[in-house]
């Protein structure tokens, strides 16, 4: 393994054709970094990663792994020669060999001796609780094992950087949230610089020590799990990551007034007009509060996702435990569960980036 693998955008440009599907996308991946590229479908995350992978030229820009360009309009390293370790969704797996066989297949040409090939095949396997799958035939693996057999190719080959495309998503919510833990050993026992794509914003808070936020082929974020959903640089990001929705309120003697009601503020919130952010952790139904509709309800097993309509016409979301029919008038507060709710934020203190709404209080300001 090298010792450095560090991956760099800079200013990186896709255009197929009239469709401009990566915009000037820049981030520095340190060695040994986890991120999460996160987005909707067709942000542009897998053309990011087939970027990176060697698989797409850039239209302009530059890609570097170390501080040499692998990939930019003029010049291309192929894919097989940037080192990186590439699992996409399809598993590319050859349907007649067996386990070993298949985790071996990069190194044979490579020409290691059979016992040392034995070697790392058992350690792969080993990685991704696979011991014991040796002489199984593929075809008869189930989605989990053989995304797990495609996996341990990556640390076989020893590649400094392994690169996944939506790895989970051909499987079911229990083997995610086992693979969750192979994704996580294989990170620390590797070294390696990952890099994750994934629509699934609880998979990218879960593993990521890092998560880009794309949008319409534009970084919207970058940042720790914690700093996307606590500091959301926009509104694409704070709904995506947390389901949070802006509503307009009105800060009056440093208190947040929404709907006539003041809610729960801290600090010096100043000013008249702000923006508030409100998740559906921070809402709670009471019988007096900030008066509302029920527009929608979805249950999700644990709670109801409810919609609820403000009389100025926005909406907000709230998890109730009972199912509340569309119609029904309600009460809700807001409740001010801690600073990290991200509830209010604003202002002069910490001046967000992005377009966040122009008249804001800040979150220091609860
Ligand atoms: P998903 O989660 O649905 O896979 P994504 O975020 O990975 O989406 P991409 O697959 O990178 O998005 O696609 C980004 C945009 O680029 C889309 O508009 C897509 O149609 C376009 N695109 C991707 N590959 C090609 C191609 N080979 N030729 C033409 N357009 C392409």
């Amino acid at each position: 393994m090298g010792y450095m693998t560090t991956i760099v955008l800079d200013n990186l440009t896709k255009r197929f054709g009239d469709n401009l599907a990566v915009n000037g996308v820049s981030f520095t991946l340190g060695t040994g970094s986890f991120t999460a590229l996160l987005g909707p479908s067709g942000c542009s995350k897998t053309t990011l990663l087939r970027l990176m992978a060697g698989f797409e030229q850039p239209s302009a820009g530059t890609v570097h792994f170390n501080g040499r360009p692998v990939g930019s309009p003029d010049a291309m390293v192929p894919p097989e020669r940037r080192s990186t370790g590439v699992v996409f969704q399809s598993y590319a797996l050859w349907p007649h060999m067996d386990v070993a066989a298949n985790v071996a297949y990069p190194l044979q040409a490579r020409g290691p001796g059979r016992a040392a090939i034995d070697k790392r095949v058992g350690k792969a396997l080993e990685m991704v609780s696979l011991t014991g799958f040796e002489q199984r035939s593929v075809d008869g693996l189930s989605g989990g094992q053989r995304q797990r057999v495609a996996l341990a190719r990556c640390p076989v080959t020893g590649t400094d950087i392994i690169l996944l495309d939506e790895p989970l998503a051909n499987l079911d919510v229990h083997l995610r949230a086992e693979m969750l833990d192979v994704f996580a050993r294989l990170h620390e026992e590797t070294g390696a610089t990952i890099v994750f794509v994934t629509h699934d914003q609880s998979e990218a808070l879960a593993l990521a020590d890092r998560v880009i936020v794309l949008d319409h082929g534009v970084v919207q974020q970058s940042g720790r799990p914690e700093q996307l959903y606590n500091e959301p640089a926009n509104a694409m990001v704070a709904g995506f990551v947390g389901r949070g929705m802006f509503v307009s309120a009105l800060v009056s003697e440093g208190r947040v007034v929404l709907a006539d009601l003041p809610v729960p503020a801290r600090g010096h919130a100043h000013g008249t007009k702000a923006t508030v952010l409100l998740r559906p952790e921070n809402l709670a139904l009471t019988d007096v509060g900030v008066p509302a509709v029920v527009v929608a309800t979805r249950y999700s097993g644990a709670s109801y996702d409810t919609t609820l309509r403000l009389a100025n016409g926005e909406t907000v979301l709230l998890t109730a435990q009972e199912r509340l029919e569309p119609g029904r008038p309600v009460h809700f507060t807001v409740e001010d569960a801690s600073d990290r709710a991200g509830l209010i934020r604003a202002g002069a203190a910490h001046p967000p980036e992005g377009d966040w709404p122009a008249d804001r209080v800040a979150p220091a300001a609860l």
